[in-house]
């Protein structure tokens, strides 16, 4: 622990000028966060001309209808064109707001409403919580209309939407009464956390962000879903039948498997698992189930269990905590910064005295190059972790060959017939990809630079080429394969 903090105390002093010199933080975050959305704009227009292009590359020729690329090409049309103007209208929101003296604003407005009610300005953390309500509403208003405009206008153009406006609405409110539920004794306990473990927070705070997370993992798919979507257990048959088995040879502790109706709003699917490390559940979506057969959709759930047997989530969740201690490490210098403050035009009375909630925001404010490289980094690692549940998939029947041969598991006749059966993994998981892809009116042309700043998934074109590339390497199958692989 001592050496924890003397190392946070060394990163402290380097950064003690940000407690009194008086740099402009205000130019600085409008030139940075203009910087970040003029080169998101520069990505649009690279991508932009290629939804011009009026063939798939050649591979995936066989498998696009004329009209289906046409579509696919329009949609992506449709979807930049309101990207770059969403981005830029969010930005010239987000400017206007850090120009005009929004923040400061905000906190006066929490700090009146309080006092109405008896409380002075010694009642941090209630004005804390009201701060953030009223910075929350000024900031979102402005972007319902983009996406009434995304739900109604763009996605219903392209036959992808199901909501009703009914749904729509009482979405939104839902979705900002749960936010305020978890939210506002959250930020309570964040930021009690810090006035009782004064500058020794780092430990205790990342203990409290840890404790929190891994309770979300349980309560979201148990509460907060379940608010939204309907959950239901995964009828006997075929499907159900695969994926126990898979599941069982890969001693995948599964525990629920349920299908979801993510077609009450939205044509587009997936599927994905979620849980403990002891009891697992699997979610598919129905609109998923209605467009590939059985098979193919065990495809898709190998390539998710790969991201389990490689540990994917807990390595994304320790990334995580790196990223959330090197954020905290540069945190104190900029707590007690009243230049800071004052740059952000509060008043010199709240500026002499940082609350924690108003320091904590400017300082993510300031980290916003940082957070961009950092979600660069994000999306690459991501993509060597899809890259490596493809493998996963393709070679799977090999792989339980082998464990079988090795005595790690023991297949009776019909689990050997069920793994030779598996043979076709690969083909079923190009197969699976290019039926999501041609549903969801994917994009197939991506330009390079715009996909390793945006792309958490390695694009159709070189899921497709890799697999293809291992199929060549799995060995044919035939009754003793297994034997003949030692
Ligand atoms: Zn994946």
């Amino acid at each position: 622990m001592d050496t924890l903090h003397a190392l946070l105390g060394r990163i402290q002093s380097k950064l003690s000028f940000v407690q009194v010199l008086p740099i402009n933080w205000k130019l600085y975050v409008q030139s940075f966060s203009w910087g970040v959305t003029l080169f998101e704009s520069y990505l649009l227009l690279r991508q932009y001309p290629l939804y011009s292009k009026t063939s798939p590359p050649p591979i995936l020729e066989k498998y696009f209808e004329k009209d289906t690329f046409e579509k696919s090409q329009k949609y992506g049309q449709d979807k930049a064109k309101f990207s770059l103007f969403s981005g830029l209208y969010r930005q010239v929101v987000d400017s206007v707001m850090v120009q005009f003296g929004a923040y400061a604003w905000s906190w006066e407005i929490a700090g009146r409403i309080l006092s109405r009610f008896g409380y002075g300005p010694g009642y941090e953390i209630p004005q804390s919580i009201l701060f953030s309500a009223v910075l929350f509403f000024i900031s979102s208003i402005p972007s319902i209309p983009l996406s009434v405009y995304q739900t109604f206008v763009l996605e219903e153009k392209h036959g992808f939407n199901k909501t009703s406006p009914k749904l729509f609405v009482a979405d939104m409110v839902k979705g900002w009464a749960v936010g305020f539920a978890i939210g506002a004794p959250f930020l309570a306990a964040f930021l009690k956390i810090f006035k009782w473990a004064g500058d020794r927070f780092v430990p205790w705070l990342m203990g409290f962000l840890l404790a929190f997370q891994m309770s979300m993992v349980v309560l979201y798919p148990t509460v907060i879903q379940p608010l939204f979507n309907k959950l239901s257990p995964l009828p006997e048959g075929a499907l159900r039948g695969r994926i126990e088995s898979m599941a069982s040879k890969l001693k995948f502790p599964l525990k629920h498997l349920y299908e979801i109706d993510g077609s009450k709003r939205s044509s587009h699917s997936n599927a994905y698992f979620f849980g403990l490390p002891w009891s697992k559940h699997i979610v598919i979506f129905d609109t998923l189930i209605k467009e590939s057969p059985p098979e193919d959709i065990e495809a898709v759930l190998a390539h998710e269990l790969g991201h389990w047997y490689y540990v994917h989530p807990t390595k994304l969740l320790l990334i995580s905590q790196a990223h959330i201690f090197t954020i905290l490490s540069l945190f104190p210098a900029f707590l007690h910064a009243p230049p800071l403050l004052r740059s952000f035009d509060f008043s010199e009375r709240v500026s002499q005295n940082p609350p924690t909630v108003v320091a904590f925001l400017l300082f993510q404010m300031i980290l916003t190059p940082l957070e961009a490289v950092v979600g660069i980094g994000l999306n690459f690692i991501s993509r060597q972790f899809e890259w490596q549940a493809d493998r996963f998939a393709t070679e799977l029947p090999a792989k339980l060959l082998t464990d079988n041969a090795a005595g790690k598991l023991q297949l009776d006749e019909a689990g050997k017939k069920e793994v030779e059966d598996m043979a076709d993994m690969g083909e079923r998981l190009k197969r699976s990809l290019i039926t999501l892809h041609v549903k969801n009116l994917s994009t197939v042309w991506v330009d390079w630079l715009y996909s390793a700043y945006h792309h958490s998934h390695p694009t159709l074109m070189e899921r497709l080429k890799a697999i293809e590339a291992l199929q060549k390497n799995v060995p044919v199958f035939t009754a003793d394969a297994g034997k003949k692989e030692l």
